[in-house]
């Protein structure tokens, strides 16, 4: 069964009440391709206001949680409150978390495995520095990383993973298509060893990294990319066509 595409849209920490609504009406009223996947993540604040007003057909996610349920964290938001408020989705280990926020790749799996276990789908995200890639060690990184959310998750049918190499998020300077299937498809090939044919098979690999309707169409068409989680893209007008460049 081919996988179907899927696009996110992370907003990250931008937005007012305003603009979000704007950014939601335009997507109510555009020509969505049905057959894509769509998820928007808007920051926690405005998650009930997004959920109320969106289509029905594409979903929230939240950008974050703590792994440790409710109770004395102030300033957390727990798995067990977003499926509470019937946010399906969460993306978990982004490279801003990871770098800003010093989140390990354990403390990632293990927000990844208390998401799951409250019910909710998860953008798993991956990706090495520049540094990284200029000594050569990309999958070792990105892999390693994917890895401690193996060592306890075994399940991996309702994550997608979102390969997002951190010299291209923010900067402008997209990964070459042929970068990316390459990243993709050694993360494919390093999940049947890890997770298992099925789920190497079945998973999603999202590029993220600069994604534009510019360079998304060409993307799109290697083999391993399964879709997107775009960034400053998603908040403009032409998310839409980033959303239809599968077809
Ligand atoms: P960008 O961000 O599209 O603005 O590069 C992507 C991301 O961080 O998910």
């Amino acid at each position: 069964m081919p996988r179907q595409f899927f696009v996110g849209g992370n907003f990250k920490s931008n937005g007012t009440v305003d603009n979000i609504k704007a950014i939601v009406d335009n997507l109510n009223k555009s020509q969505l391709n049905p057959e894509v996947e769509v998820v928007i993540s808007p920051p926690a604040l405005y998650l009930l206001l997004t959920a109320s007003l969106i289509r029905p057909e594409v979903k929230v996610a939240a950008q974050n949680i703590f792994d440790r349920g409710n109770g004395a964290f102030t300033g957390e938001i727990s798995a067990q409150q977003l499926a509470d408020a019937k946010i399906p989705w969460v993306i978990l280990g982004h490279s801003e978390r990871r770098s800003i926020f010093r989140e390990s790749s354990e403390f990632i799996a293990s927000k990844t495995k208390a998401a799951l276990e409250a019910g909710l789908s998860v953008i798993l995200c991956c990706g090495e520095s520049l540094e990284e890639r200029e000594k050569g060690i990309t999958l070792e990184v990105v892999t390693g990383q994917l890895q401690a959310v193996a060592n306890v998750v075994k399940d991996w049918s309702k994550i997608v993973v979102a390969y997002e190499p951190v010299w291209a998020i923010g900067t402008g300077k997209v990964a070459t298509t042929q970068q990316a299937q390459e990243a993709h498809k050694g993360i494919r090939e390093w999940m049947k060893k890890a997770v298992g044919e099925k789920a190497a098979e079945e998973t999603r690999i999202l590029y993220g990294g600069s994604v534009t309707e510019k360079n998304s169409g060409e993307l799109a068409k290697q083999e391993d990319v399964d879709g997107f989680l775009v960034g400053g893209a998603s908040l403009k007008p032409a998310f839409v066509d980033i959303i239809n460049s599968a077809a």
